[in-house]
């Protein structure tokens, strides 16, 4: 061999020997991933989206429980005393378990008002918002307007948005990474909903009756009328004298579809269903209701799924 091709062996050998280093070798983002935990599966599929493999993330809640009641098994409290930022819905959505766990991780990153404290209901628009003073004699009412305000694509977007702003402030070597994840979320948001609400838009001013009030942004983006809830008040379990007015009122309005959230008791959905002659569809609130809806986009492919085949005139 000359001793050129020598030198250049020796050179390409020490290339080839530095690309595999940089492979295996954990770069400086991957050593300080930041570690994420949210209440609900929703939210930590946002923070999925725009903080990719930089975080680590978990919900505490999964995407077939109840968010208003969840038990957090011990677990949980470990991941909260390490984590670096606490996503939750706010809205008092949490109000029956999320404190006393934030107070008992001793984290102080994560108590309210601490930069790793994000209320995700700041960045959206919320509705329902109560007027005057409200008792809990009215149910388990949210005095500050109803907290399942995810299901509005704009307010997707706009979480996932003070999502990536949030984890820049926290990871400022990563905020170009976080702002170009979320552009790319926005792009496919955008894309998919153009597609959602050309599917939707035979369906505009469709009358539905929901089990809980889960509903309402879904049914304002997309034009749906929320006429009745089989809940007489919100948590309140469903009465007799309640679900014979609701059946009236479905058959007066014409109304065909009672969506119910897939954590309730079928009993009485199905009884209004057989007397209104509607049908029963059980939707997902949430990302992970069912295994294979594994994020935000899909949960809504699936739900406009749903309700198109319902509201389908053969049904
Ligand atoms: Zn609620």
């Amino acid at each position: 061999m000359k001793k050129r091709q020598k030198i250049e062996c020796t050179m390409v050998a020490l290339l080839a020997w530095t690309v595999f280093c940089a492979m295996v070798a954990p770069t400086a983002a991957e050593a300080k991933k930041l570690m994420v935990v949210t209440s609900t599966t929703d939210m930590a599929a946002l923070a999925q989206e725009v903080g990719g493999d930089r975080i680590e993330v978990e919900s505490i809640a999964k995407g077939y429980q109840d968010p208003h009641f969840v038990e957090a098994k011990p677990s949980f409290l470990l991941r909260l005393r390490r984590a670096d930022l606490l996503i939750h819905v706010g809205l008092q959505l949490e109000i029956g378990w999320l404190p006393p766990l934030i107070t008992q991780s001793g984290n102080p990153r994560i108590q309210m008002g601490a930069p790793g404290n994000l209320d995700a209901s700041r960045f959206a628009e919320i509705l329902e918002i109560a007027q005057g003073t409200v008792t809990r004699a009215e149910g388990d009412v949210h005095p500050f307007g109803n907290p399942h305000y995810w299901l509005d694509p704009d307010n997707g977007r706009r979480i996932a948005r003070g999502i990536a702003n949030k984890l820049a402030d926290l990871d400022p070597g990563n905020s170009a990474f976080f702002q170009q994840r979320f552009q790319d979320f926005d792009k496919r948001l955008s894309a998919a909903e153009q597609k959602w609400d050309a599917d939707m838009k035979p369906w505009r001013g469709r009358k539905v009756v929901t089990y809980h009030r889960s509903f309402p942004n879904f049914a304002k983006h997309f034009g749906l009328d929320v006429i009745a809830y089989v809940e007489p008040r919100p948590g309140i379990p469903p009465t007799p004298g309640h679900t014979i007015e609701v059946i009236q009122l479905m058959k007066r309005e014409n109304c065909k579809v009672v969506l119910v959230e897939p954590y309730f008791d079928l009993k009485t959905p199905q009884s209004i269903g057989r007397e209104a002659g509607a049908q029963v569809v059980v939707y997902l609130p949430s990302v992970g209701g069912e295994k294979q809806v594994t994020n935000y986009i899909e949960l809504f492919n699936h739900n406009i799924g749903l309700l198109i085949k319902a509201f389908q005139p053969n049904h």
